[in-house]
């Protein structure tokens, strides 16, 4: 291969990497997306120069199909529908890792020219893992779409079944190696590895399903790296190692932000006894109205704000920002508490607070905000439920054990704002609601905010 084509794509593989480093910051964040989506176009570039391009028609029609899809998404698709979006990225990345694997194969029996191991293997191994993550992908996307039913399916003996197709996959991608010019074995392969994407994602629960994308994700990453040991590309074997390695370490992040075992997630039972509603509330609920919040919110000099899923359902942060610019404007500190996994996908609120432009030094770790609640007067809670629950410190078994959360019960006053009394994504009761120093205002977050608002501009 030609070396200025070589060193083209280790400056492709230097702004992947770069990109990464952008966005593991909101604030870099979008030219860390850039850097990454100029080393992708330079690597394509380069091989469509490097490759023996025949014909560039068809080329073009796939670069125009796709780039129209992509801009169509792009501009339709809302922040909250982004975990169902990237899963369809993550499938079509493992269908078209197959796919090409697929084809270099028969080419390879066409010419009647004897691949050498390192391809049959990777071949396999992209027909395998590609076709997992396209139907996997396909499944998270349903689910999240509502067009399948999110609720984990009920398969007998599924995990039983999963293990005898992965077995019959690996004797498949054995076959393949033993005699590469029966390629037909290639594709029932993949048919067999699409039965266990599916069955693999199918009795997942729908609120689990941004650790399964993040996981597929990584899976896609996988399967392109073993296509380019196909093609004997350097720029696809880097590019989908630097995405299978960061896939997972995601994928471990939620896991461990979330104190459950990934083995946890993809083969479900949390277990463990959960509290009943009527013993954690029962006579002990306060609740309270937009003014009489207004009126706290009056004399408070510090305020944190923590959101979660809620405020996202609501879409509340645009009346958020125009609650903290008025308590600014009032000599009222206003800082963020954001749990790492707050909402339904990492970085759900960060995503939400910065499409309505609320600085960046704002939002706190938990690690930074967790240390301020006893000095805090009052903290609004909106939309937040088990990442705010103090029964995860005192649990030692079912959902929540262990899991860390954000003190808010430590500040003056927490008012928490939902439309009911009902759990969170875990399904367990919260005792902060109880709590003395808590008041509840029961309504959609965006309308309470807006009242909020109301009532103090009125004061
Ligand atoms: P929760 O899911 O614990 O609670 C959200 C709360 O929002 C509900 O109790 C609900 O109460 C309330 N709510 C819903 N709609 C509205 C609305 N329109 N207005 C006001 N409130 C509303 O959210 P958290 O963010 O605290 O926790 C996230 C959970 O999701 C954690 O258990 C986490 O482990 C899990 N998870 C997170 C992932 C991530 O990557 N972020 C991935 C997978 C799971 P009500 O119906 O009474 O209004």
């Amino acid at each position: 291969m030609n070396i200025g084509i070589n060193i083209g794509y280790l400056v492709a593989a230097a702004l992947f990497i770069f990109g990464l480093k952008g966005l593991s910051h909101p604030r870099t964040a979008v030219r860390g997306n850039l850097l990454g989506a100029t080393g992708m176009l330079l690597a394509v570039v380069l091989t469509l120069l490097d490759r023996q391009i025949i014909s560039f028609e068809w080329i073009l029609v796939g670069l125009v199909i796709g780039a129209g899809f992509g801009v169509i998404l792009a501009v339709k698709v809302q922040m909250t529908q982004m975990p169902q979006l990237v899963a369809l990225f993550n499938g079509f990345g493992g269908g078209a890792s197959a796919l090409v694997a697929g084809a270099a194969l028969i080419e390879a029996a066409l010419l009647t020219t004897a691949p050498s191991t390192q391809m049959t293997v990777s071949t396999a191994a992209s027909g395998l893992i590609g076709a997992v993550t396209f139907w996997g992908s396909l499944i998270a996307f349903g689910k999240l779409q509502g067009i399948i039913s999110s609720k984990p399916a009920k398969i007998p003996a599924h995990q039983l079944l999963n293990g005898i197709l992965l077995l019959a996959s690996l004797g498949l991608g054995a076959l393949i190696v033993l005699d590469p010019s029966a390629t037909w074995v290639y594709w029932i392969l993949v048919a067999v590895a699409s039965a266990l994407g599916v069955l693999m994602v199918m009795p997942i629960g729908g609120a689990d399903m941004p650790v399964v994308i993040s996981l597929l994700n990584s899976f896609s990453g996988l399967a392109a790296a073993a296509t380019g040991f196909v093609l004997l590309n350097n720029v696809l074997i880097i590019s989908g190692s630097l995405v299978g390695a960061s896939g997972l370490i995601l994928t471990n992040l939620m896991c461990k932000a979330m104190n459950r075992s990934l083995g946890n997630v993809l083969f479900g039972g949390v277990g463990g006894t959960i509290a009943a509603a009527d013993d954690v509330y029962a006579g002990k609920i306060k609740s309270t109205s937009p003014d009489e919040v207004a009126m706290l919110l009056e004399g408070a000099r510090r305020v944190v704000i923590v959101p979660g899923y809620g405020m996202a359902v609501a879409q509340a942060q645009y009346a958020v920002r125009d609650l903290t610019n008025l308590l600014e404007s009032r000599g009222t500190e206003v800082e963020f508490g954001i749990h790492p996994v707050a909402g339904r996908m990492p970085g759900h609120m960060n995503v939400l607070l910065a499409e309505a432009n609320i600085p960046y030094d704002k939002l706190k770790t938990m690690e930074e905000i967790n240390p301020t609640f006893e000095q805090t007067d009052v903290v609004i809670v909106l939309g937040a439920n088990d990442t705010v629950n103090p029964a995860a410190r005192e649990a030692d078994s079912g959902p929540l054990a262990g899991m860390p959360i954000l003190d808010v019960d430590k500040a003056r006053t927490v008012v928490v704002i939902k439309r009911s009394l009902s759990p969170g994504f875990a399904g367990v009761p919260n005792p902060l609601f109880a709590a003395d120093n808590t008041l509840m205002l029961f309504g959609d977050g965006k309308q309470m905010v807006t009242e909020i608002i109301a009532a103090l501009k009125e004061a």
